[in-house]
């Protein structure tokens, strides 16, 4: 380098202010600043000084460079044999741009480029322009990830606090310490009644229909009742990454009754789950406020008066846990409904052209891809744990913004596996289905779950217009069944 020094003296500077991770990079003054004393070591002589303000260039459009431009023409005139920058990718923000340079510089007298920090690229050797090419291309690469990242931590962090921080515990004042005794009451009350062996959905419904709100002032739900009757703060216990402190705010129940409750509720209200009687669950719409309608029994005459159930859909106003829901303006008696859905899907799936055109829309490898998959998703599950166990032993290292970044890494793997593995099973379900008229055979055998699969890779939704069928009635052959009822207000969306 000694050698290289003693041969020239003029030297140009380039500076630019750019948009980074840390905000805004030190301004041009600094980096002018910088470069000129580290040129005043070296004995350069700076002939020349350039600068360009790059904040509102876009990742996609380079912003025009005047600063640069006019070093570019100062290089081609031959101006001097080095250029100096606080680093690289000040001068160059692509590599196609260092490209460009290193050609235009092979004719002119620019020797090397030289950083503050006392690193050299010689232009005219090979392994001077590998590493300048390198350096620049690992900064370009390090900006554009490095921006995705944090936003991606920041929205993660913004939800945590959604869940955490933000919300007024109920039974507590927005300070987390001082009892609101109306509330304090409500869920002593709730307590006792779980005791009692009262379901939570039942009690759910109970403060619903008093009008007792949340903390956030919202209809509660059984996990949202369930969530608080289980939480150690009930007995005064803070519990921060999995560990119990005693807390400063008061109990409001006993320990006993508190993990007596924890006990009966642990899983209960999504333990038991019922068999699937309603095919179209989840895909029928209301025509008129396009909420989803659910099937349930419905009486026209009282259940206490003798009256018989007759499944139907409806859009509820209220969804079982009193929230609000739908209009609650339309009904409608679910066999007629299950019948011709049943009728038009299978229609569509007996034309072995369009079926063979899905099935080859939905399969994705045979057996053994599938298992790889699988054994892939596992690993990433096994890798999110061993992150967060990381982080909460304390790892040195491990902090909650790396945590965050390598758990959501691993997440986004982890759905585009199981995205595959979903497309798979699919394409199972298809394979098994044949072509042609078999189609209502293999139907009849298929159970419940099986059926509303073969709905859903076809159908979008079912839209149910409002209306009454009058005179109508309408024949379903295959049964010999007669209904009150008008298949015109029945809209299928075909997703093929
Ligand atoms: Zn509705």
């Amino acid at each position: 380098m000694t050698a290289l020094n003693a041969a020239v003296r003029r030297a140009l500077g380039y500076a630019r202010l750019s948009q980074d991770r840390k905000g805004t990079s030190p301004n041009c003054q600094y980096q002018e600043d910088d470069y000129r004393v580290y040129a005043k070591d070296r004995h350069y002589d700076v002939v020349g000084s350039y600068s360009d303000d790059d904040i509102s260039a876009s990742k996609f459009s380079a912003k025009p460079r005047p600063g640069y431009n006019n070093l570019l023409q100062a290089v081609r005139d031959d101006a001097a044999e080095v250029l100096l920058a606080t680093e690289v990718s000040r001068i160059f923000r692509r590599v196609l741009e260092v490209l460009e340079f290193i050609e235009i510089a092979s004719t002119t007298s620019l020797r090397w480029i030289e950083t503050a920090n006392g690193r050299v690229y010689d232009l005219r050797t090979a392994s001077g322009v590998a590493a300048l090419i390198a350096e620049v291309n690992n900064a370009a690469l390090e900006v554009g990830t490095t921006s995705e990242r944090i936003k991606r931590v920041t929205r993660a962090k913004a939800k945590e606090g959604l869940f955490h921080g933000g919300m007024r515990p109920y039974g507590y004042d927005k300070d987390g310490v001082t009892v609101r005794l109306d509330e304090a009451h409500v869920i002593r009350e709730a307590v006792q009644s779980v005791l009692a062996g009262q379901p939570i959905q039942s009690i759910v419904r109970e403060l619903n229909q008093r009008g007792v709100p949340t903390s956030a002032g919202k209809l509660w739900t059984p996990p949202k009742l369930k969530s608080i009757l289980t939480s150690p703060r009930l007995v005064g216990v803070r519990t921060h990454l999995g560990q119990e402190h005693p807390a400063v705010w008061p109990a409001l129940v006993s320990r006993e009754d508190f993990e007596q409750v924890r006990l009966i509720l642990q899983g209960s209200w999504q333990g038991k789950k019922r068999a699937r009687s309603y095919l179209l669950t989840g895909f029928l719409y209301c025509g008129i406020c396009e909420q989803c309608m659910n099937g349930g029994a419905y009486y026209r005459v009282p259940k206490s008066r003798g009256g018989q159930p007759q499944r139907s859909y409806r859009c509820y106003a209220v969804n079982i846990w009193g929230a609000k829901h739908g209009c609650g303006k339309i009904r409608r008696r679910a066999e007629p409904v299950e019948l011709l859905v049943t009728d038009l899907v299978l229609k569509r799936y007996s034309s072995p052209k369009f079926a063979e055109a899905i099935k080859r829309a939905y399969q994705d490898g045979g057996q053994d891809e599938l298992s790889a998959y699988l054994d892939e998703a596992q690993s990433y599950r096994l890798k999110i744990h061993e992150v967060e166990d990381a982080y909460k032993a304390g790892k040195p290292g491990m902090d909650i913004d790396t945590m965050l970044r390598i758990k959501l890494d691993l997440e986004e793997e982890l759905e585009k596996v199981n995205a595959k593995v979903a497309r798979h099973s699919t394409g199972r379900v298809l394979a098994a289905i044949p072509a042609g008229k078999n189609v209502r055979e293999a139907w009849n055998k298929a159970d419940i779950d099986q059926r509303r699969a073969l709905i859903g890779l076809i159908v979008k939704r079912i839209v149910i217009l409002p209306g009454r069928p009058g005179k109508k009635r309408w024949h379903h052959k295959e049964t010999d069944q007669t209904f009150a009822f008008d298949p015109e207000l029945v809209q299928v969306e075909w997703k093929f």
